[in-house]
Parts: C-alpha cells; sequence; structure tokens
C-alpha cells in the first residue's frame, strides 16, 4: 500500500516523487512512495515547440528507480478523499490505491476550440501532438502543390504561440530549402489582442517584434479563427489565409482531476493551496505544479510554468512525507521570477521579476540561456542516486551559474 502517491510524473510529480523519497530516507523510515502515471517518461514539455521533439523526454524509471520510489503506469480516473483512494486505468485493467497523503500533479492541458475545422489544428501541448506536428511538417515537400503549402498560421501570440510562431520560420525553410522553396514559407501570427504578447510585458514587445520583422512573420491581429478547412485558415474579420498547416496555442486549464477534490479553485481550474502547498481543506492533499495556484513572492501567484513546477513538486512531496512522519514542514518559496523567451532564429529575450522588465542583455546572451534552460537546467539526473537526491532537496534551486554578458 503508498504511503504517499504522487498522481503525475511531470516535473512536479517527479520532483515530489524524489523530495518525499529524500526525506524518507534521512530519517530512516519505511513509508513507500509511488507515483502514478501514464506513460513511462518524464516530457520535456517546454522543448515541444523546438524541431525533433521525439527526443525530448527521460525516462522516469531512471530517475524514480535509483531513490526507491514505485511507478505505476496508469491514468487515474477518480480521487476518492473520503476514503483516501485514487482509481487508475492502465494495462492491467482498473485498479484502487489507496492513500497517506496525495500530491496532485496532473498538470495542464490545452484548451481546443470548437469552431468548424478544429480537428485539423495542430499543437506543441504533449508529446503526440508535437510528434503529429513534425510528422505533418515533414510531409510538406509531397504534399500536392498550390497555394499555402508552406504557410503556417499560429493562434495566439502568448509565450507558446510567438516561441512555435518564431521557431516555425526555420523549420518549414529548412523543409523547404532542399526542394528550393524556401521562398515559398511563410508564417502568420494571429491574435485577437490588438498587440503580440502583451502578458509578456511592454519592455519586450518591441524586442519580439523586431525578432517577427527579421524572421518575416506576418501579424494579423484584433482577429481570431473562425473557422479551418484543409487549405485555408478563415478568419473572424472575413479574410482567409491559405495555409496547410495551423497551430492552436491559446488556453491552457489545470488538469480536470482538480474538480474531484472538494476545494476551491481560481479561473485557470488550480487548486488553492496554503503555504505548505496543501489543498486548503483536504488536509491529506497536496497540489503541485500546474494545478496549484500556490503563493508566489510579493503576493503573486505562481505562473504554470516549469519554473514554478519543479520547487512546488520538491516541496510538496517533502511535506506531504514530513506530515506523514510528524515532522515540521517547510514553506514554499522560489527563486525570483524570470522569463526566457526564445525567439527562433531571431534569438531570445530575458525579462526579470513580475514586472517583467527587460534584460538588456546581448541577443546571443539571452539564446545561451534559453539553450541552457531547455538542454540543461530543466532535464533531471538519472541513474545516480546520490545526485537525484541532492536535487531534489527544496533548497536546491534549478538555475545553474552562467557567466554574466561582458561589454
Ligand atoms: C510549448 C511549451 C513551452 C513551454 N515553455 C516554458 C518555458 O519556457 N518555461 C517554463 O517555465 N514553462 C514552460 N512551459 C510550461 C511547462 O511545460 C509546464 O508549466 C510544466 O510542464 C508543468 O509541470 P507539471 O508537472 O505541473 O505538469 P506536466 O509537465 O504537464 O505533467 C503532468 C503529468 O501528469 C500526467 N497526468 C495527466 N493526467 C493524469 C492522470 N489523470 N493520471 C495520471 N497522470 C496524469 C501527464 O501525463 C504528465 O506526465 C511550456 C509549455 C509548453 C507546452
Amino acid at each position: 500500500m503508498p504511503d504517499i502517491l504522487i498522481v503525475g510524473g511531470g516535473f512536479a510529480g517527479m520532483w515530489a516523487a524524489t523530495g518525499a523519497a529524500r526525506l524518507l530516507r534521512t530519517h530512516d523510515a519505511s513509508a513507500t512512495v509511488t507515483l502514478l502515471s501514464p506513460g513511462p517518461d518524464l516530457v520535456i514539455r517546454p522543448r515541444l515547440y523546438e524541431a525533433d521533439p521525439a527526443a525530448y523526454r527521460v525516462p522516469l524509471d531512471r530517475v524514480l528507480g535509483p531513490v526507491g520510489v514505485r511507478r505505476i503506469e496508469a491514468t487515474a480516473t477518480g480521487i476518492d478523499t473520503a476514503r483516501r483512494r485514487v482509481t487508475a486505468e492502465g494495462p492491467g485493467g482498473r485498479t484502487e490505491l489507496p492513500y497517506e497523503r496525495l500530491v496532485l500533479a496532473t498538470g495542464s492541458a490545452l484548451v481546443r476550440p470548437r469552431f468548424p475545422g478544429a480537428g485539423l489544428l495542430h499543437d506543441v501541448d504533449t508529446m503526440d501532438a508535437a510528434v503529429a506536428l513534425e510528422e505533418h511538417l515533414r510531409a510538406l515537400p509531397d504534399a500536392p502543390e498550390g497555394p499555402g503549402r508552406f504557410t503556417a498560421v499560429v493562434v495566439g501570440a502568448g509565450f507558446t504561440g510567438v516561441e512555435i510562431a518564431t521557431e516555425l520560420a526555420g523549420r518549414l525553410r529548412a523543409v523547404a530549402a532542399p526542394y528550393g522553396r524556401a521562398d515559398e514559407v511563410e508564417v502568420v501570427l494571429v491574435e485577437r489582442d490588438e498587440v503580440v504578447g502583451r502578458g509578456l510585458g511592454e519592455a519586450a514587445r518591441p524586442v519580439i517584434e523586431r525578432a517577427l520583422d527579421e524572421l518575416g512573420v506576418v501579424r494579423r491581429l484584433g482577429v481570431t479563427v473562425a473557422r479551418v478547412d484543409e487549405g485555408a485558415v478563415h478568419l473572424s474579420d472575413g479574410a482567409a489565409v491559405p495555409a496547410r498547416t495551423a497551430v492552436w496555442t491559446a488556453g491552457v486549464r489545470a488538469s480536470g482531476l482538480t474538480a474531484q477534490l472538494p476545494a476551491a479553485r481560481d479561473e485557470l481550474g488550480r487548486l488553492a493551496v496554503d503555504e505548505w502547498l496543501r489543498v486548503r481543506g483536504v488536509p491529506e492533499v497536496y497540489a503541485a505544479g500546474d494545478t496549484a495556484a500556490a503563493p508566489a513572492e510579493d503576493g503573486h501567484t505562481v505562473t504554470q510554468s516549469c519554473q514554478h513546477a519543479t520547487p512546488q513538486g520538491k516541496y510538496a512531496g517533502h511535506n506531504a512525507a514530513a506530515d506523514l512522519l510528524g515532522l515540521e514542514r517547510a514553506p514554499f518559496t522560489t527563486d525570483p521570477y524570470v522569463t526566457c523567451l526564445d525567439l527562433g532564429g531571431a534569438g531570445a529575450v530575458l525579462t526579470s521579476g513580475w514586472d517583467r522588465a527587460l534584460r538588456e542583455v546581448p541577443v546571443a546572451y539571452a539564446k545561451a540561456r534559453k539553450r541552457a534552460i531547455n538542454e540543461s537546467w530543466i532535464y533531471p539526473p538519472v541513474d545516480d542516486a546520490e545526485e537525484i537526491l541532492r536535487r531534489a532537496d527544496f533548497r536546491v534551486g534549478q538555475r545553474r551559474p552562467m557567466p554574466e554578458p561582458t561589454g
């Protein structure tokens, strides 16, 4: 019987499991930690806008196995807090898992629109979707000739929309160039707001706009999508953009499992949690990552980000284990908030603080930092129990030393 059950094998769930295992080991406790996840891998979700997305995964067993966390491959379908049981469906059928402490870390999902043709939209929210987009792009040179063959429409100019639009400019060219079709490539960014990236801050906007100009990304602002068909994206102002590729990025919501707890949720479906990440009103249940509206510094609430999911996981796991052992729990704190937005072939942009002040650094430095985050900082160590447990300590931050730019 699992004493601590973690549901979800993303950043928050994986670090919750290792964080709990670390405290139990420190106290020589015999309690067990079990993680429930539908797939065998940690998906490096922040990289799914990049080319070759299938590579961005880490086998969970190489992180959990060395520190004694058991993994069950199944999808949780129900939570009964009165009976302290989670129901799950897996390859072996339906199962019921009791728990003493539960960490809900089932992440978030893109909210898909319902307009006609919405089924034709691609996205980069999950590994399957990102791989499907990659396969679609690679098949474009074999698609019938005609308008929009190498045009992609990206809907939503928020964080993910800007990253995939700027990246697609290069990815489409790489696909079309060997066939002498690079000059047919076009990326159109559609946004219902009058500006791109409002949520990314005023200061970053000129940098983003320059990057879009440099890469030739066309903006259609103040409009949304009315319908999509095989050959075009039809906008709300009546215009049709001939395009064989449409990518939806607008709107993310916390996992539906959050609705199964008798607790308050915010407008993103995230659970209200206290300073220890315990779900308010449900004492044996903790929430972490995109499922939790945790308090961040200076009265802010965490964002749905890897940056916040990782420390939340470590604290939630630690606190669930501390709670079980009757030890003092640690109030959640985060590193100061920063953002690093990829701008594809035009570099990247860095901001710091909740007011998103622009870091005036060379583009090459911002890009190097994005690469460091995506290719190294967010990856867990594997196969090495000592290093996994060291990094699972909530006092160890994600960021690594990186020399400040000179000149
Ligand atoms: C394209 C893209 C770019 C991004 N860029 C950045 C960035 O630059 N910086 C940043 O900080 N963040 C970024 N993010 C956001 C970041 O990826 C998420 O905030 C982060 O992954 C949240 O971690 P999580 O563990 O809460 O959820 P997830 O990583 O979504 O993991 C949830 C896990 O729960 C599992 N699960 C779901 N339902 C169930 C169920 N019923 N039963 C069992 N398991 C279940 C899922 O399979 C998954 O393994 C980006 C996201 C995307 C899509």
